[in-house]
């Protein structure tokens, strides 16, 4: 592999503090969470032609007709994870790597699975590339989870569900969170976060409206 040399210069390092100040007007108060926002390269997760709008608040279309998750929907299930230092995490839907590597900037053990052979390479390849090489990738269907890799503190699924997996619970710790968008593909989904009380004690809370890229079944 080559070495690449990018570009994190002071215009980009700018609209990446102006972008979270945006976060911090829209409710995003967790300073860890802002502080990773402020660190991730987010111009690099993009393709060159995006590059621009990189710190804009939006959704971005990625390879294989998926999307980077506007900044916000990063920031806001970031949040709602409670991320502490040394949580292990497993996050379903990979695409750029943008989120794994904020998680990764909360100093989180983190482990993501994407189901596109081609976005899972591509994403590998640039998370070493730019010195995200502890962040563990793999390719394979995310309702599976790892059950080799598995308890995990936290699951993070950046991808919309109707049914909660419950695979993917039973691979969360005792009083583990798993957060997700829940609801039908079509629609707008609501933002779910569970907490595992016990084996067979969840309790749910609700977070109001988003729209995600459905999770799908089987390995593309
Ligand atoms: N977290 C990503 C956003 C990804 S969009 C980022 O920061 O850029 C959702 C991703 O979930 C897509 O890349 C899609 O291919 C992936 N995905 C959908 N269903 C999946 C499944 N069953 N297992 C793993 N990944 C899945």
């Amino acid at each position: 592999m080559p070495y690449m040399i990018f570009e994190d210069n002071y215009r980009q390092k700018g609209l990446r503090r102006k972008l979270v100040e945006q976060l911090r007007k829209k409710g995003i108060h967790d300073v860890n969470v802002l502080n990773a926002i402020n660190t991730v390269p987010r111009h690099l997760f993009l393709d060159t032609a995006f590059e621009e709008w990189a710190y804009k608040d939006n959704a971005f279309p990625i390879d294989c007709e998926q999307t980077i998750s506007q900044p916000y929907t990063v920031a806001f299930q970031t949040q709602l994870l409670e991320v502490k230092e040394g949580d292990k995490i497993l996050e379903i839907g990979l695409g750029s790597g943008y989120q794994a590597c904020v998680l990764y900037e909360l100093k989180a053990k983190v482990y993501s699975i994407e189901r596109h052979k081609t976005l899972h390479d591509k994403t590998s390849t640039r998370l070493k590339t730019i010195g995200y090489s502890a962040i563990r990738t793999f390719y394979g269907d995310g309702y599976l989870g790892l059950p080799r890799q598995a308890p995990f503190d936290k699951i993070l699924i950046t991808a919309s569900v109707k049914e909660t997996p419950t695979t993917l619970l039973a691979q969360l710790k005792i009083n583990g969170l798993m957060v997700y968008p829940h609801g039908d593909h079509k629609d707008t989904q609501i933002m779910t976060r569970i907490i595992k009380r016990n084996e067979n004690d969840f309790q749910q809370e609700a977070f109001g409206q988003f729209r995600f890229v459905p999770m799908l079944k089987g390995k593309e």
